[in-house]
């Protein structure tokens, strides 16, 4: 699987080289802060993580990409002392050929996010246009609103976690709208993408600079190479995350689940109107995690109660696959409007699902939920399902 997607992952790298940049040195202003964020996954971050950690098994590599874990990130703190930045404003012109290269730190402002740039962050010219519609589709297939009134908008957040200490963004006012960090990462750290209800951080190879890809750089040193593509799957995953998570609260199987199931449903939909998604489908390897165990009309709830809560990032893989057909099952069954009933009785019961902090009860008063919007026998049918497609149904046995 791994060979797969990196075989599809090399195919035309040097094509980028050939592609015009539009605007060669974007922002005004200067920054040398930004090199040593201090922990790649940063606090704000519940839900993501370093899936990527791994050479082992197949983790997550479709969506993040190949990034490796390099050395620790917390060790190495430079003392430069950068003097404040103010952001300037930059635009795309729509145009997918054309790259907009970031030479400080720069803002776009869409009707329903902001775009935050790091230094050195190469974008295509559509990449706003195409982050537009897929939001669009996320509200619409989720029956949800990405800026719904009573969620409790926080401002900006401080993001000095990811700067060393000096946080860029503090004089923006998203309002309600979605903050994007769009990070790069010239020290090779193995930055991944992330999200939560207040923000989602991209961390992508295909849009780091050239710049710090050159020959020698860390990036460069790591072997990992430039996709010719923006996974676009990838964005979309995060973007269900902030919207899921802006509406109410849900279990890691759901949140996961959900994200994968409606990064594969946005980009099928939209791959015939937009020649990026239909890129991003044609090249994104899909796969399957591997599961521990077999699911069934036996084991469907109690794994969905277990929650995987005692795996760690490096384990993680199960979540996404079990949760992502779940969703898959319930849309065939109930439409597009599934997540909406489910998501409605979660919030009506004010149900809470704190990462880290496992309770049983908790976890099953969401399986508890899943049988009040969908039927008393919800997982045994779902595991019948699972069973009679032949999903679910292969167990990874570690060789030893
Ligand atoms: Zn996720």
């Amino acid at each position: 699987m791994r060979k797969d997607f990196k075989t599809k992952m090399n195919r035309g790298a040097a094509v980028l080289l050939a592609a015009l940049t539009l605007t060669a040195g974007g922002c005004a202003g200067k920054a040398d802060s930004q090199t040593t964020a201090a922990d790649t996954t940063a606090s704000q971050a519940t839900t993501e993580a370093a899936a990527t950690t791994a050479e082992n098994i197949t983790t997550k590599a479709a969506q993040s990409t190949t990034q490796a874990p390099t050395q620790a990130p917390t060790t190495e703190v430079e003392t430069t002392t950068a003097a404040p930045v103010t952001p300037s404003e930059f635009t795309l012109d729509g145009v997918k050929e054309h790259h907009f290269i970031s030479d400080s730190y720069c803002y776009l402002e869409s009707e329903k996010y902001f775009l935050l740039l790091d230094k050195d962050i190469d974008l295509p010219g559509d990449f706003a246009v195409t982050v537009d519609v897929i939001l669009d589709a996320l509200e619409e297939e989720l029956g949800l609103s990405a800026m719904p009134d009573d969620y409790e908008y926080s401002g900006m957040g401080d993001f000095s976690v990811y700067y060393d200490g000096f946080d860029p963004w503090e004089q923006i006012d998203p309002g309600k709208k979605i903050p994007i960090l769009v990070l790069a990462d010239p020290e090779a750290e193995g930055r991944t993408s992330s999200a939560s209800a207040s923000n989602a951080s991209l961390a992508m190879l295909a849009l780091y600079a050239d710049t710090i890809w050159e020959p020698g750089s860390p990036l460069a040193q790591t072997g990992w190479e430039k996709p010719d593509y923006v996974d676009y799957s990838e964005i979309a995953h995060e973007l269900t995350h902030v919207i899921s998570s802006r509406n109410c609260e849900m279990s890691k199987i759901m949140s996961e689940g959900l994200a994968d199931h409606m990064m594969y449903v946005v980009i099928d939909k939209l791959a015939d109107q937009y020649p990026s998604i239909a890129e991003t489908k044609e090249k994104t390897y899909r796969f399957d995690f591997i599961i521990p165990e077999v699911v069934n009309a036996e084991s469907a709830e109690r794994i969905f109660v277990y929650d995987f809560h005692d795996r760690n990032h490096a384990q993680s893989g199960a979540e996404y696959v079990i949760g992502r057909y779940l969703c898959e099952y319930l849309r065939e069954r109930f439409g597009r409007e599934f997540y909406r009933t489910y998501n409605d009785i979660i919030k009506a019961k004010h149900l809470d699902y704190v990462y880290g902090n496992y309770k049983e009860e908790n976890a099953q008063a969401f399986a508890d939920g899943l049988k009040e919007a969908f039927g008393e026998d919800i997982f045994v049918q779902f595991g019948n399902w699972c069973v009679e497609k032949d999903v679910l149904q292969h167990v990874y046995t570690p060789e030893e």
